[in-house]
């Protein structure tokens, strides 16, 4: 056999491949069309299949809450410790930071402001007490370089005295601080913390 031979049946070889893979792909492409057509490649989740997915999502978003939670308590002390609703929930001059992220926890929400706030956060929620609130928050965090603590309560008072005065305490550290924007944020930090 000449070289040339070997050349001619490896192009019919190659040849016959190609023409194969495409009608194999052409193939797939009518079928799955066909399919698509009929509905049956996409179909419209039944309601109760809807609910089932919805239900397994909340199960895991609680789970993911509740790791996050259970790695922050291991090993620690705090008066709300042992806290299982927010009724039962203790609030005196004993609670530390702890028994905040515990009252997040009860509220299904996570702390978003930093530990500079937290004796702040622990003064208002027991100013708050005094009033008959039900310990329900729907947000506590940092917003526009204050605290905002977003409870169910009408005295809007008290909610904005302590917005007021987190404007002067650094949120890092709880050391006095000052309310500054930077780069279109708002922050309130002491000297040293300005530039984190
Ligand atoms: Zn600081």
């Amino acid at each position: 056999m000449e070289a040339q031979d070997l050349l001619g049946i490896s192009f019919i070889i190659i040849t016959v491949f190609l023409i194969f893979r495409w009608l194999s792909k052409r193939y797939q492409e009518i079928k799955s069309n066909r399919l698509i057509n009929k509905g049956l490649v996409y179909p419209r989740p039944s309601a109760e299949e809807m609910r089932q997915e919805q239900q397994a999502f909340q199960k895991q978003m609680i789970r993911t809450h509740n790791e996050y939670y259970e790695k922050m308590f291991a090993g620690k002390e705090f008066i709300n410790q042992n806290t299982s609703s927010l009724n039962d929930f203790i609030i005196n001059t004993e609670m530390n930071g702890y028994d905040l992220h515990k009252l997040a926890q009860l509220n299904g929400i996570k702390v978003e402001m930093a530990a500079g706030w937290t004796d702040l956060a622990l003064n208002l929620m027991m100013e708050l007490d005094k009033t008959g609130w039900n310990r329900e928050v729907a947000s506590i965090k940092e917003k526009f370089g204050e605290l905002r603590f977003y409870a169910a309560t009408d005295r809007e008072d008290i909610l904005d005295k302590y917005s007021k005065m987190s404007k002067s305490i650094c949120e890092i550290c709880g050391k006095p601080g000052e309310h500054f924007s930077e780069h279109a944020w708002d922050f309130t930090r002491c000297e040293q913390h300005r530039k984190t």
